[in-house]
């Protein structure tokens, strides 16, 4: 068993209780349970309307859907993100267009939006990477000079914000993600957030096989009927998660603060230590905080991972660049050299141990290791 955990959820007694109340009710599927978790969450992250899902992914893909996306469409996106992110949108029939990060945070960069847009770009898709939220003024200004739909992957961007914004705020929706190592989690699960209530009520339907009414509404006193009215998916969250998630919305912000402070301890730390370098936290930005990744020399980067694992701590790599993984380059002809950036924190990136529950001195032991590996050179 290693010494530092990579992940550790924090889900406890609360969350026992939350299921066990679940299990004595009628519903386990999307019932009231599901609706009251759509509810909070909405009033939590100040988006008014929330449509819970069986995970980001088809969050992501309902989505573009709802809005139309679909076969001819271009949607340009970020090559440094999880492949959920790129695959929603083949799995529409439109292709993504990636676009090049920003060097020193990981993020699509909003300047290049204008060479990659074509008559065929139907939306903008950026990921908020780690937490830190994509620049999303500028990138909102360039999808209504264009008329393009804007979704925004905040997966990672519960707890965010930049210059008084929101995931959802400024876009057409934003997709969550409740994944066992996300900062709210129902081992899976998923949300749009929207400020349009049309989109919103589409999901709902789409998300239940595009019944107009779902079993809480067909069974809830006496059996109605129900009709089809589009042809929908099968996709929509379950009592159980929302139950599990609502337990955790009263925490969300002292586990953020958790975060943040383990990320100012690694950060002071590793400001003084050679070879390694972090991404940028922009100036006006809160950042989620969900992972947390340094950057060392990409000829190294393996063996620090090696190393840094037979000293017993868990590590991830938090991403490959997307294009260049088998499927992207046979189907789309990527190469190494077509996103330098990405494929320059690719290389370079290692993420370390970071959640509520993580000692002190466990991210100590942590900095420590990298330290002796770094300073040994080899
Ligand atoms: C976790 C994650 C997803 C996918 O979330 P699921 O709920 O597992 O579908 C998508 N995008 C990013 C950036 C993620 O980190």
């Amino acid at each position: 068993m290693p010494r530092v955990r990579f992940y550790q959820h924090h889900l406890g007694a609360r969350e026992l209780e939350a299921l066990r109340e679940v299990l004595g009710s009628v519903f386990l599927t999307a019932g009231p349970r599901t609706a009251e978790f759509e509810q909070r969450f909405a009033e939590t992250i100040g988006i008014p309307h929330v449509v819970g899902l069986s995970s980001c992914t088809s969050a992501l893909f309902l989505v573009l859907k709802a809005l139309g996306v679909g076969p001819g469409d271009e949607v340009i996106t970020t090559p440094m993100t999880f492949i959920a992110t790129a695959n929603a949108v083949l799995h529409t029939g439109a292709r993504p267009v990636f676009v090049d990060v920003e060097s020193d945070t990981g993020n699509l960069d909003v300047s290049l939006l204008e060479q990659a847009r074509s008559e065929r770009t139907r939306a903008v898709l950026p990921t908020h990477l780690y937490g830190l939220m994509v620049d999303m003024k500028g990138l909102r200004a360039f999808s209504e000079s264009h008329g393009l739909l804007v979704v925004e992957d905040a997966a990672h961007a519960l707890e965010s914000r930049r210059n008084g914004e929101r995931p959802g705020s400024l876009s057409d929706a934003a997709c969550f993600s409740f994944y066992a190592t996300k900062n709210l989690s129902s081992g899976e699960g998923g949300a749009v957030a929207t400020r349009d209530a049309g989109l919103a009520a589409k999901l709902h339907n789409l998300r239940s096989h595009g019944m107009n009414k779902e079993a809480y509404g067909r069974h809830a006193d006496r059996y109605r009927h129900w009709d089809m009215t589009a042809l929908g998916y099968k996709a929509n969250m379950n009592d159980l998660q929302a139950a599990m998630l609502l337990a955790q919305i009263p925490g969300i912000e002292e586990r953020h603060a958790r975060r943040e402070a383990l990320c100012r301890f690694y950060d002071e730390a590793f400001s003084e230590m050679g070879g390694v370098e972090v991404p940028r936290v922009s100036r006006g930005a809160v950042s989620g905080r969900h992972l947390y990744t340094i950057w060392v020399d990409a000829e190294r980067r393996d063996s620090v991972l090696a190393r840094l694992q037979a000293a017993g701590i868990g590590v991830a790599v938090n991403y490959r660049a997307i294009h260049l993984l088998t499927y992207y380059r046979e189907t789309f002809g990527y190469r190494r050299g077509d996103f330098p950036n990405a494929e320059g924190i690719g290389d370079r990136t290692i993420s370390l141990p970071l959640y509520p529950g993580l000692p002190q001195e466990s991210a100590r032991y942590v900095v420590d290791t990298v330290r002796k590996i770094l300073a040994s050179g080899d």
